[in-house]
Parts: structure tokens; sequence; C-alpha cells
């Protein structure tokens, strides 16, 4: 921790926030404050914008091998500090060692996709209708960029838009959320030890948001914005975007059903579930949050899972042998208790968990309910928790009218043996992304996002380039 920066990075130089402030980074498995770090206001973020904008004509200029061998660096210095960039993220985020590690491999996989994508960047040639005019295809980075992230996963969420920004040639100002912006601080270290350029990435670490993200969107000068977290948030910050018609990939909140069919392997199911329900203590976009199960295979389906949540170990996630640590804050227990009650008082049953434990830290225990009311509060609000609710289905039509039923679209679970219902229900499924008898879906290499409200363009395999270039059309007579 001692090494950590914990200074705003502007123009490729660490500084104090320009009125002195900082802010608390607290210790989810302590309610402690680990450390305190910059609070930038909008002189701040006028400062980081400066140096955004002044960097973006060299850089766009930069040869494609420079920014790709920048990011491989980059990507061979985060998995030489697995250890260290681990230890930090569970410090400040609370997810036990393994599945901090694990986030570091999945975050370090976004540079080295990237540094490959990076020099294959191609434009085109044709010749028009008329058969005498040509047309020739550029593509170009389309400008100084906005990133905002969320605090699940805080190395993952600003590699996976990072990469692809110095793929492009794009300069950036990046805004971690405030409960995690350590994570984000060393890996401005890492890219300018990696030998990146000074101005190309601004980090602004700050407790108001508002003030510091509006007057950037409405400015003029950042061409883009690319945003994860809630649809709440991604709602206002497209209207804010509107005004200086700033281009948006926007990554926002889902609402996973996991459908079991009664000709699904349970022993998939089950292991299927465990990851899609206990990834991350259920903090994850991705998280399945509303369980169809067929009534045939309900009760097993409902023990083997209250099994497997029940033998899972609960603690600090620094202690050996945790599975679940802490969720991120009171206020995110405080919502998940909530709706634990309201699905009870609506006649849940609890299999197993439910009960907030005694004691410091913002601990809740890994939670099955059965017989879930499809009016349950949880049925159309994210989670965010440990916590799997498990409604009934009997017909194919029935479950996939219900799966659609609500705003979102991110991801869907299927389970079943056949292959026609397989391809026949994920077709049907109005969601972005489908995971087929697997409980995980995330990959560097793939195009990761939601359709409906659950966002707008995609982040990681080659479309996630796309997201950060524009195309100029040449005209070409040819006499
Ligand atoms: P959030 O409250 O929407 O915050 C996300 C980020 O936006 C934070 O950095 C936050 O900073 C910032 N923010 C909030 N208000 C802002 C404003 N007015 N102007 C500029 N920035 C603003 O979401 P969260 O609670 O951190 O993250 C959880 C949500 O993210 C969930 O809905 C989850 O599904 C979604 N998520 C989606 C994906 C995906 O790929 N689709 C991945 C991960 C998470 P402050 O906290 O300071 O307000």
């Amino acid at each position: 921790m001692t090494d950590t920066p914990t200074q705003l990075f502007i123009g490729g130089a660490w500084a104090d926030a320009a009125d002195g402030a900082t802010m608390p980074v607290d210790d989810p498995a302590t309610g402690e404050i680990l450390c305190h770090v910059a609070d930038a206001g909008p002189k701040d973020a006028q400062r980081a914008e400066e140096a955004a904008v002044r960097a973006q004509e060299e850089w766009a200029r930069t040869a494609p091998r420079v920014r790709s061998e920048i990011l491989r660096r980059a990507y061979e210095i985060v998995v030489e500090r697995t250890d260290e960039l681990a230890h930090l993220m569970t410090a400040e985020m609370g997810k036990p060692l393994a599945e901090a590690r694990g986030e570091v491999a999945y975050a370090a996989e976004f540079f080295r996709w990237f540094s490959e994508e990076a020099v294959r960047i191609e434009g085109g040639h044709g010749v028009l209708p008329d058969g005498r005019n040509r047309m020739l295809l550029s593509r170009r980075p389309v400008g100084p960029c906005l990133l905002i992230t969320p605090w699940n996963f805080p190395l993952a969420m600003g590699t996976r838009k990072i990469g692809p920004a110095i793929a492009a040639g794009c300069t950036m100002i990046l805004k971690p959320a405030p409960q995690t912006p350590l994570s984000s601080l060393a890996l401005a270290a890492i890219l300018k030890e990696a030998g990146l350029p000074d101005g190309v990435l601004n980090v602004v670490t700050t407790s108001r948001a508002g003030e510091v993200c509006e007057p950037l969107l409405r400015g003029g000068r950042i061409r883009k914005l690319s945003f994860t977290g809630s649809t709440n948030v991604g709602r206002l910050l497209l209207a804010q975007s509107a005004e200086a018609v700033v281009r948006t990939s926007m990554e926002l909140g889902g609402n996973a059903p996991f459908i079991v069919f009664e000709d699904a392997d349970l022993d998939k199911a089950v292991d299927g579930a465990m990851v899609a329900k206990m990834r991350n203590m259920g903090e994850a976009c991705t998280a399945a949050n509303r369980f169809f199960v067929h009534s045939s295979v309900v009760e097993e389906f409902g023990r083997r899972l209250a099994e497997r949540m029940g033998a899972l170990v609960v603690g600090p996630g620094t202690r050996d042998g945790v599975d679940v640590g802490p969720l991120i804050d009171r206020t995110g227990r405080g919502k998940v208790e909530e709706l634990v009650a309201d699905a009870v008082e609506r006649g849940a049953r609890v299999l197993v968990g439910g009960r907030t434990p005694e004691g410091p830290g913002h601990f809740y225990p890994p939670t099955v309910l059965t017989d879930v009311a499809s009016d349950s509060r949880l049925m159309d609000t994210e989670i965010f928790g440990p916590v799997a609710a498990i409604l009934t289905f009997d017909d194919e039509d029935e479950v996939i009218r219900r799966a659609n039923d609500t705003p979102w679209g991110l991801v869907g679970y299927v389970f079943t043996e056949g292959l026609d219902r397989a391809l026949r229900v994920s077709e049907r499924l109005e969601v972005g992304m489908v995971g087929l008898n697997t409980g995980l879906v995330s990959n560097p290499a793939a195009p990761f996002g939601g359709v409906k409200q659950s966002g707008l363009g995609r982040e990681g395999g080659r479309v996630g380039l796309d997201e950060f270039l524009e195309y100029q059309y040449l005209a070409v007579p040819v006499r």
C-alpha cells in the first residue's frame, strides 16, 4: 500500500487536487479507512482535459506498432505484478484474493488483445456504382475520451476501455469509482512505466462525479464517453452527452434470467449457477438475478444449490480459504437485506442464508430463496449480492416471455441438453449475450454488451476497437 499512488495523474505527472481536497478509501471487510486519495474538483478536470486535448494530435499520428508495444509492455507488467495488484483490489473492494488474481488476469488480457488489434485497423477501397468514382475509407481515432468506471471490477473495467482507446490512438480521462480509486492509480503508474506518453491517460479520482464530468461532456472538446455503471446514471449521462453530440458507449445494468429446462444436466446447471451467481459475491452486471427452473426439477436444483451455497466460507478476502468477501458498503448490503425481506414477505422460502451476521464489515451470507413471487422487488431490481431467487415454470413459451419481461437485456443463461431448444430459446431471448450450459460469458476476445436498457455498443473483441474509431471517406473521381 505504501507505494500506491494517491494523487491525481494529469499530463504524465502526479498532483494534488487544486483545492487540496482528499477523500477516504474504506476497507469493506472492516469499515475502516485504508488511506486518503486526492479528491478532484472541476479545475482539476479542466487541467486533465487540457492535457488530453494537447496530446491528441501527436498521439493519433503515433505508429500503430508503437501503440501496440506500449500495450504489450503494460500487459506484461500487470501480469508480473499480479499479487501486488490483487492485494490492492481486495483491500479496496473486498473480493477474495483468488478472485482478485482472476480479475488481474482478465484485466491484463484486454491489454494483450488490443495490443494485437492496434496493428490491424483497416480502412477500405471501393469503386462506386457509376464505375468512375472511387472511395477511400480510412479509420481515425474519435478524439479525447471520458472513461467512467464502476467499483465492482476496479481493474478490468479500466483496461477494457483504456486498451482500445490506446490502440485506436485516443487520449483519455479516466474517472474511477470513489470506492476503488487505487487500482486505477496503480494502472496509470504501470502505463507510464510502459512508455505511454504524457497526457494520453489522465486519472481523476473524485467524490464529486457530477461537478467533474458534466462540464467535460457539455464542453465540446471531449468527443467520446465510455461509461460502465447503472442504467439510471447512464441515462443521465446520455442526456448530458446530447448537447455536444458526444459519441457514447454504455455498459449498463442487467437482470439476467437463468433458465433450467427439464432436460438440463443438473450437475452443469448447479456449477453454472454457482459461477453466474457468486462471481464477485453477486456484485456483477452479469449476475444471474432470476432463476427460472422447470417444475419437474426445481426441488432437486434448489436443494443442491442451497447445499453448495451453504458450504461457502464468508470472511475477509485476504484470509486463506475464504470464498465470499464483504459487499462494497453499508448501502449495498442494506439494499440486499431489503430485497430479501420483501421477497420473504411475499411468500418466498429461505433454503439457506438470509441473515446478516453481527460484527464489523459489510458481510452477507450466500442465500437461496425458493417459491419467489413474480411481483417481488428483486424480480426487477439488480440484487447485486449473493442471493439466488428461484421461480418455477412449466412451459417454454411462458419462460421466454417471463425472461424477456424486463427493461434490461444484458445476458441470459440457458441450461438444456437439446440442441434445437438451446438455439431456439437463445435466439428468442432479448439479450446481448447468452451462456449456453455455462455461467461465464466474459472474455476479452468476445463482444460484451447488452440490448434494451442494458446499453449501447460493445466492449472487447474486434468491435470493441470500433467504438473508439471514426470513418473518413475520401471521394476520388478517376478520369
Ligand atoms: P453507478 O452508481 O452508476 O456508478 C458508476 C460510475 O459512474 C461511478 O464512477 C460513479 O461515481 C459515476 N457516476 C455516478 N453519477 C455520475 C454523474 N452524475 N456524472 C458522472 N459520473 C457519475 O454504478 P455502480 O454502483 O458503481 O456500479 C454498479 C452498476 O454498474 C450496476 O448497475 C452494474 O450492473 C453496472 N455494471 C455494468 C457492467 C457492464 O459491462 N454492463 C459492468 C460492471 C458494472 P460516483 O460513485 O462518485 O457517483
